[in-house]
């Protein structure tokens, strides 16, 4: 299977670059933040307890989005492999996404982390919450999401660094650049780990 991590702060372009990847490599895309929203709409348990964290831009606590990702997992059989987009979000999902993947007999190939700076993720948020609705996309929740990305997720850059996975990216421009950008990295781990 090729499993790729789409990694960045919110507004950083994950889902939009996920679809591009979609097409280009036949992938299933996994979006956390998606399927938390699907159950709020939908009313399930899982989704009230959801809510309350996400429009408040907290984290959803790790044990619960963990075991929703690895059942969204199973629920695929056969594919040629995912896009994971927002998770990991702390190194506990991380270390547990690891877990998950090689209790299948599967791993990480790349983590693709999008570079955006802060004043342009909060100008693209605004404009998005103008026609989204999302409960969590007004300034005082954007600011706190911002800020718990800094703290609790972009650590993980270090993790993905440390065993050779994250490719950083240029996350500004024109959204098929950034493609582009994208998969050049690809391409540069696969080079790398052929060399191995
Ligand atoms: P982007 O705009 O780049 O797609 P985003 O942060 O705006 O990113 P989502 O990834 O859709 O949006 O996440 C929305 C919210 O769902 C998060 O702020 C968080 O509350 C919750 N959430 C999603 N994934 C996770 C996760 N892995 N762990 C904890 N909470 C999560
Ligand atoms: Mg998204």
């Amino acid at each position: 299977m090729f499993n790729l991590v789409i990694f960045g702060a919110p507004g950083s372009g994950k889902g939009t670059q996920s679809d591009k990847l979609i097409s280009r490599y036949g992938l299933t895309h996994i979006s956390t933040g998606e399927i938390l929203r699907e159950n709020i709409a939908k009313g399930t348990e899982l989704g009230k307890i959801a809510d309350k964290y996400i429009s408040k831009g907290h984290l959803i606590p790790d044990d619960l989005v963990t075991e929703m990702l690895a059942d969204e997992i199973d629920a695929h059989p056969g594919t040629k492999g995912f896009i994971f987009d927002g998770f990991p979000r702390t190194i506990p999902q991380a270390e547990a996404l690891d877990r998950i993947l090689e209790e299948r007999g599967e791993s990480v190939h790349s983590v693709i982390g999008l570079e955006v700076p802060d004043d342009q993720l909060i100008e693209r948020l605004l404009a998005r919450g103008k026609e989204s609705g999302r409960s969590d996309d007004n300034l005082e929740t954007i600011n706190k999401r911002l800020q718990i990305y800094h703290s609790s997720t972009s650590p993980l850059k270090d993790f993905y660094l440390g065993n050779g996975r994250y490719e950083s990216i240029e996350g500004t421009g024109e959204i098929d650049h950034i493609a582009d950008r994208i998969v050049e990295a690809i391409n540069r781990r696969d080079e790398a780990m052929k060399k191995k």
